[in-house]
């Protein structure tokens, strides 16, 4: 069974992470999101509502699990029995980073190896940062987030408890 796991922060999840994912479940009898906690980022959203927009985001994707991590990848990724990272790759400027990461995670751990797919040209454009942006802003993110996602901001920002 080749599982791959996708890890990031999805604060929040947008359309291009669920083009990632269901791409990659396509390709892979399971595919597991790894939601990292970051120590060094304050997020927009909790660990706890970041799984649980994910969940709803990717309730039609069968062979999907949602789940977080914290500490080094590469030893979540064993825990998962699996040996593949997936990473989404939009502009150049995505390239330089993760080209280093890949090759520090081979380095630490020659096993796993990282796969990159690349956007869909409808998200190349999209970004969790951007959709904060744009939210900050009240502007219209009607089809760059799933629906709940879209739902969960408006409340936030009603509620006026987020500050950029
Ligand atoms: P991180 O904080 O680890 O960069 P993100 O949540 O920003 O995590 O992104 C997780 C993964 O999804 C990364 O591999 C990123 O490149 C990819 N990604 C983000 N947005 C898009 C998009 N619009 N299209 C394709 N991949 C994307």
């Amino acid at each position: 069974m080749q599982i791959a796991v996708c890890p990031g922060s999805f604060d929040p999840v947008t359309n291009g992470h669920v083009d990632i994912f269901e791409r990659a479940s396509v390709i892979f009898d399971e595919v597991v999101i790894g939601v990292f906690h970051n120590p060094n980022k304050k997020p927009m959203f909790t660990m706890e509502q970041r799984v649980e927009l994910l969940k709803e985001s990717t309730k039609h994707i069968k062979n999907i699990r949602v789940d977080s991590f914290s500490g080094l990848l590469n030893e979540y990724v064993k825990r998962q029995n699996a040996n593949v990272i997936i990473r989404g790759l939009r502009a150049t400027k995505d390239f330089e980073y993760e080209f280093q990461r890949a090759l520090l995670i081979k380095k630490i751990d020659s096993e796993i190896e990282t796969i990159f797919m690349m956007t869909s040209s409808e998200y190349s454009f999209l970004s969790s940062s951007g959709i904060k942006e744009l939210a900050k802003f009240n502007g219209n993110i009607k089809g760059l987030v799933p629906e709940c996602v879209e739902i969960k901001i408006k409340q936030r920002m009603n509620e006026n408890s987020y500050n950029i």
